[in-house]
C-alpha cells in the first residue's frame, strides 16, 4: 500500500466558513516533556451544538490574564477529565479525537454554497477539512474509512453542498529512516533529532488500517485508495489540496536550524558554501 501527505494549497476567498459559537478546548501543556498543544491537528473538529452545561464548564477553566488573548493552557490531567466529559456529552465513539485547541460548535458558510472544488483544507489557520457531497459520496461507495462526515449551514440554517470531514484515523508513531526517534512517555508525542533530513514511512503494526489517518496528533496521510478517487474527478478539481507520496517527502528533523524544504540555512544567511541535502 502506498501513502501521500494530503496538504492545504492557497485560498478560496469566496469560501467563508464561520461558527456562531466560537468555542476552543483549551490549549495543553505537558509537564513532563514541557511542550504546549496550542493548535489542535488538521481536521479535528467537533462541530456541534455547544451545550450550556460545557459552555459554563469551559467558562470556568479560564483563569483571568492581563491580556485577553493569551490562550486558556491546563495540565494534562486536566484535560483528560475535561476530554472525558466531552466525549460523554456527544457520545463520541473511542476512535474519535478530543484534542486541545479543537473547535467546537456548528459550521455554517456564507458566500459560495457551491464552490468548484470536491475538498478543501486544512488550512493552517482553521485547521478544518471541507468536502463536497458528491466526493463524500464517492468515498462512502468505496468504502474509504478514517473520517466522518458533517453537515455544514447555510446562515438560514439550511444544509449547504459541502461537508466538514473530521480525520478519526491513526496512524501511530512513523517509522524513519535516519536520526534518533524520542517520544514523550507522557504526552506521547514523537520528534526526530539528529540534525538531519528524514523520510517517514507508516508503521503497519500501529496503523488502524484507515485511509485517513493522522500519524500521532500531526501530518495528515491518506492512503492510495483515496488518491485513486481523487484521480477519478480529476485532480484539477482539487485545486487546493496536493499529493505527495510520503517514501518521496524528506522533512527536517527537529533540531534542523531551518525547516524549508529547498533552501539550506546557509543560503538564507548568505555566509559560505551551500551544502547539499543529504550531506
Ligand atoms: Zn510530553
Amino acid at each position: 500500500m502506498r501513502f501521500y501527505i494530503w496538504e492545504h494549497h492557497g485560498y478560496d476567498l469566496d469560501f467563508e466558513p464561520y461558527r456562531k459559537q466560537e468555542i476552543d478546548l483549551p490549549a495543553v501543556r505537558c509537564e513532563h516533556c514541557g511542550y504546549t498543544f496550542y493548535g489542535a491537528p488538521s481536521a479535528s473538529d467537533i462541530p456541534l451544538d455547544v451545550p450550556r452545561a460545557l459552555r459554563k464548564q469551559l467558562a470556568s477553566l479560564q483563569t483571568e490574564t492581563p491580556d485577553a488573548l493569551s490562550p486558556e493552557i491546563i495540565s494534562m490531567e486536566a484535560f483528560r477529565e475535561l476530554s472525558q466529559q466531552v466525549r460523554q456529552i456527544y457520545n463520541l465513539p473511542p476512535t474519535y479525537p478530543v484534542m486541545p485547541s479543537a473547535y467546537l460548535g456548528a459550521r455554517f458558510v456564507r458566500g459560495a454554497a457551491n464552490p468548484a472544488w470536491h475538498a478543501y483544507g486544512p488550512d493552517r489557520y482553521t485547521g478544518s477539512l471541507y468536502v463536497s457531497r458528491v466526493f463524500a459520496e464517492r468515498l462512502r461507495e468505496r468504502a474509504i474509512r478514517g473520517v466522518h462526515l458533517f453537515p455544514v449551514y447555510t446562515p438560514s440554517g439550511e444544509q449547504s453542498s459541502v461537508l466538514l470531514a473530521v480525520v478519526t484515523g491513526d496512524g501511530g508513531i512513523p517509522k524513519i529512516d535516519r536520526g534518533e526517534l524520542v517520544v514523550c512517555s507522557a504526552c506521547g508525542r514523537w520528534e526526530v533529532r539528529g540534525r538531519t533530513r528524514v523520510r517517514y514511512q507508516v508503521d503497519e503494526t500501529q496503523w488502524d488500517g484507515s485511509d485517513f489517518f493522522r500519524f500521532r496528533y500531526s501530518l495528515l496521510v491518506v492512503s492510495e485508495r483515496v488518491v485513486e478517487v481523487v484521480n477519478e474527478f480529476g485532480s484539477s478539481l482539487f485545486p487546493y489540496t496536493r499529493w505527495e507520496p510520503l517514501d518521496t517527502v524528506e522533512r527536517a528533523s527537529s533540531d534542523m536550524p531551518v525547516d524549508f524544504g529547498p533552501y539550506s540555512f546557509l543560503q538564507i544567511s548568505g555566509g559560505g558554501q551551500a551544502r547539499e541535502e543529504g550531506t
